[in-house]
């Protein structure tokens, strides 16, 4: 269930919407001042904020400016009629989108909609890239630095250590890492991932002289994540 924070000090209209919002599926919370606003929306627990402007307490605008510096999660301002400073700034500070009150529900929970599917889609498509133990790893690019050193790995080595990056601090068996990487056809040497785990060591492990991937006796590997 996805879920919407509703800031807004005019109680009627923040109690519409959220009933609106409930009857469409969304599960809601209020907060009726900017303080208890800008703690809520800080949380990172919601899936798209609506922001009123004019707030006791604290701006909408400063809350969106706020939360900005670390979220980029969907917000959407509610602003008086005709002010269009208020959309101009609020969209050049990072909005997703603004809806001018008095709204038509249907047109807010159609922005609603599309905002949240734009954020999806822009996460799905934005490149994923994987830290862990200084080293890091592009897994569309196909690059692999540690502590901003470029390390050179083949196709297997890096399928290798991708696997162990994305589930750091669990034990691999061997058969999970051969299975993953080599297919479960696979015929051939069976100890083809201690050779692998052997090179990656090599280039890892030994050359900046750290211990990076574990050996978990009779079961597999891992890399353990310090803290
Ligand atoms: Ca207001």
């Amino acid at each position: 269930m996805q879920k919407i924070l509703i800031v807004e000090d005019e109680e009627k209209i923040a109690r519409f919407v959220e009933l609106e919002l409930k009857h469409e599926g969304y599960a809601v919370t209020k907060a009726f001042d900017g303080r208890e606003g800008l703690e809520l929306a800080e949380s990172g627990q919601f899936d798209l904020i609506l922001l009123d402007i004019m707030l006791p307490g604290l701006s909408g605008t400063e809350i969106l400016r706020r939360v900005r510096r670390e979220s980029d999660v969907p917000i959407i301002m509610l602003t008086a009629r005709d002010a269009v400073m208020d959309k101009v700034s609020g969209l050049d500070m990072g909005a997703n989108d603004y809806i001018t009150k008095p709204f038509a529900i249907e047109e807010l929970l159609a922005r609603i909609r599309v905002t949240l599917r734009n954020h999806v889609s822009q996460q799905e498509s934005a490149p994923e890239v994987l830290h862990c133990m200084g080293i890091t790893l592009d897994s569309e690019r196909f690059k692999v630095t540690y502590n901003g050193v470029p390390v050179e790995l083949t196709a297997k080595e890096f399928a290798m250590l991708e696997m162990l990056v994305r589930n750091k601090n669990i034990v691999m068996s061997r058969n999970t890492l051969l299975e993953n990487i080599w297919g479960y056809d696979y015929a051939g040497e069976t100890n083809v991932v201690d050779v692998y785990v052997r090179y990656l060591r090599q280039k890892l492990d030994q050359r900046f002289g750290v211990k990076l991937i574990t050996t978990v006796r009779g079961v597999g590997y891992v890399i353990k994540e310090e803290g």
